[in-house]
């Protein structure tokens, strides 16, 4: 399959490139996509992504002020 014809998907809802914006993310070598909607789990609640992403395990939520 020529990588130029995949269509990435984010890696928490399964959301395709074509439905909006994803963003690049590379973890412990990994090259993942999440989508803008999906982008602040990652940061708060990184546990939810334990079995999607790995060694989501090992991350910490980013403090939550506001
Ligand atoms: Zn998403």
């Amino acid at each position: 399959m020529n990588p130029n014809d995949a269509t990435f998907t984010c890696l928490n809802c399964g959301r395709p490139e074509t439905a909006g914006p994803l963003v690049a993310l590379r973890y412990n070598g990994d090259q993942a996509w999440i989508c803008s909607q999906c982008l602040p789990v990652l940061i708060h609640q990184p546990q939810r992504l334990v079995g999607r992403l790995a060694g989501a395990e090992n991350l910490t939520p980013a403090r939550h002020d506001h």
